[in-house]
C-alpha cells in the first residue's frame, strides 16, 4: 500500500501564560484564534488553536499554556523551528513590524530562500519566509502581508536517516535534496508542505515551555486515517488507537528520531461547534466535559480573543 500525506495538519507547542500567548499570535503575528478549548487530557489547562480565517489544515498552530510548567529546551527529537509563510515581497514589512514590537529578528537562508528567525515570548523557535500565496486575511495585519499558514517545519531528529526514510518512503513526501546539514522534503498541499530535517547533532531536547510537543500530518478522512494506522504498523511503528479531538481525529506514534508524530483528519474542522464568524470567541468543551463546565471555567484564567 502506497500512502501520501498532503502535508502538515497542525503543530502543537507548550507555552507559559495564555494571555501572552494570545497577545503574540493574534496581535503581533495576526493569526486568528479559531478555537478556545481545554486540553482534553488535562481539562484544567487551555488548548488554544490559531490559524487562517477558516482554521484550515496546514495553518493550525496550537498551544497548551501552562503557567507553572518548567522551561523546556529545544533539541533532538523535537521540531526545531516552526516556519510560517508570508506573501512574496513582505519580509521587509515583517522585519520592521517584529522589531517595532521589540522582537529580535535574524536573517538566515536555506535552499536559496530568505528567512526571518525569531522567538515567541516563551522561547519557541519561529521563522517567516515568503511563498507566492495570497489566500488569507488577518484580524490585525494588512491583507498584503498576512501569514498564509505554515511554510513548513524544521525537525531535529536523533536519527536523521530514519526520519528521512519515514517522510519519503512511508509518508510519501518528495525528497528535494541536501543543502549543508539539511535534508528537504516536500508534500503537495499549498501550505504546510515543506519539512527540513536538520542533521547537525544537538543535545536531546527537553519538553517544557517554549518547545513543540508534536507535529501532525494530514489524513483525508476517517477511512484514510484507519489506512494510515495500518500502514504505520506494517512499517514497524506503534500508532495509538484513534482519539476523537472533536475538530479532527488523531493517531500518534513516536518515530525513530524521537519526534512525536500525529496523523490528523482534515474533517470535521473548527466550524463543527460554532459558526465561522464566531470562531474562538467562547470556551468550547467536548460533550463529555460539559457537565463539569462550571468547575473547569473556575480553574481557568479568563482570556479573550480581542484582549
Ligand atoms: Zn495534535
Amino acid at each position: 500500500m502506497k500512502k501520501k500525506t498532503a502535508g502538515i495538519h497542525h503543530i502543537t507547542a507548550i507555552v507559559e501564560n495564555p494571555k501572552e500567548n494570545i497577545a503574540f499570535y493574534l496581535e503581533v503575528l495576526g493569526l486568528r484564534l479559531v478555537k478556545k478549548t481545554v486540553n482534553f487530557d488535562d481539562p484544567g489547562t487551555y488548548h488554544l488553536y490559531f490559524g487562517d480565517r477558516e482554521g484550515s489544515p496546514g495553518t493550525i498552530m496550537t498551544f497548551f499554556p501552562w503557567n507553572e510548567a518548567r522551561k523546556g529546551r529545544t533539541g533532538s527529537g523535537q521540531v526545531e523551528t516552526t516556519v510560517f509563510a508570508v506573501p512574496s515581497g513582505s519580509l521587509a514589512f515583517w522585519k520592521e513590524r517584529l522589531t517595532a514590537f521589540g522582537v529580535e529578528v535574524e536573517n538566515v537562508g536555506r535552499y536559496s530562500e530568505a528567512y526571518l528567525r525569531f522567538q515567541d515570548p516563551h522561547g519557541l523557535h519561529l521563522e517567516l519566509t515568503e511563498r507566492p500565496l495570497n489566500r488569507n486575511s488577518s484580524p490585525t495585519v494588512p491583507e498584503a502581508y498576512a501569514i498564509q499558514g505554515f511554510a513548513g517545519a524544521v525537525l531535529n531528529s536523533g536519527a536523521p536517516h530514519y526520519t528521512a526514510d519515514l517522510l519519503e518512503q512511508v509518508m510519501g513526501m518528495n525528497y528535494v535534496g541536501q543543502e549543508g546539514t539539511y535534508l528537504r522534503f516536500q508534500a503537495e498541499a499549498s501550505v504546510g508542505n515543506t519539512v527540513d530535517i536538520s542533521t547537525a547533532p544537538v543535545p536531546r531536547g527537553e519538553l517544557g515551555t517554549g518547545t513543540v510537543h508534536h507535529i501532525a500530518f494530514r489524513a483525508q478522512d476517517d477511512a484514510d486515517q484507519l489506512e494510515w494506522q495500518q500502514h504505520m504498523k506494517v512499517h514497524g511503528y506503534a500508532p495509538t488507537e484513534v482519539k476523537d479531538r472533536d475538530y479532527f481525529k488523531a493517531i500518534y506514534f513516536r518515530e525513530r528520531g524521537g519526534l512525536l508524530f500525529e496523523i490528523a483528519t482534515d474533517p470535521p474542522g473548527f466550524t463543527r461547534d460554532e459558526p465561522l464568524e464566531q470562531l474562538g470567541q467562547e470556551l468550547k468543551l467536548p460533550e463529555w466535559l460539559e457537565p463539569r463546565r462550571k468547575q473547569i471555567e473556575a480553574s481557568l484564567e479568563p482570556v479573550n480573543a480581542l484582549e
